[in-house]
């Protein structure tokens, strides 16, 4: 076993709370990305994805730069949810099960946007008060009009910000974050332990850090 494997493991089964990346790790795939196919802009978007991902550019002008180039319409995002819905990751229903049962409670916390995260929270039984995510803000025709720069996962950092006012607001002494990127990694600490997943796409950087790394969540539900 990998060193500090068995400490995250110890961790994973007395968590307070569970939180989850979504893009890539709840889902199947990068939500923003969908999006941008779905409004005609996916090779321009992509190429701006990858490059966040590399760290070249903030969350914030990434995301930012990214809407610019989509400006998404309130109607677009409306069909894009009811006709591409976003697909969950096998396995993640069980484990959400799982920790319901156990009376486990469980958060998503996402870089992408609220409006496309809140069916996959309904799906999962996860309530919407436990979503952290990006608020678009339109005019009121309908038009992109920007997105809320005071949520916390608009910025660097943003996740561990939000773990860190969970864990203050709730008095969590062991919280859990899964998910498969870098800025995931980055949130622990404050976050107690951090588990990589690799089921949809494996970040060489993320599995190379990660002191547990799974592909399947069965191995989650396992160590339980
Ligand atoms: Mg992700």
């Amino acid at each position: 076993m990998a060193t500090g494997e068995e400490e995250v493991r110890a961790i994973w089964k007395m968590a307070d709370a569970v939180c989850f990346d979504v893009d890539s790790t709840v889902i199947q795939e990068e939500a923003i990305d969908e999006l941008a196919k779905f409004c005609g802009k996916g090779d321009e978007v992509a190429k701006m994805t990858k490059e966040a991902m590399r760290g070249s550019l903030s969350f914030q002008q990434a995301f930012a730069r990214r809407l610019e180039i989509i400006r998404p319409q309130m109607n677009q995002i409306r069909d894009f949810i009811r006709m591409k819905p976003p697909r969950l990751t096998p396995g993640i229903k069980r484990l959400m099960d799982v920790l319901h049962q156990r009376s486990v409670p469980v958060y998503l916390i996402s870089g992408g946007l609220r409006g496309v995260i809140t069916p996959v929270a309904l799906e999962l039984n996860i309530p919407l008060e436990n979503v952290y995510a990006n608020r678009l803000k339109f005019f009121f025709n309908g038009e992109f009009a920007g997105f809320d720069e005071n949520e916390p996962t608009s910025r660097n950092g943003g996740k561990g910000e939000v773990i860190k006012l969970l864990k203050k607001k709730h008095g969590y002494g062991n919280v859990v974050l899964i998910g498969d990127g870098a800025t995931d990694l980055e949130a622990s600490p404050p976050a107690d332990a951090f588990i990589g997943y690799g089921g949809n796409v494996i970040r060489e950087e993320v599995k190379s850090k990660a002191k547990w790394f799974v592909t399947d969540f069965k191995e989650l539900v396992d160590a339980l």
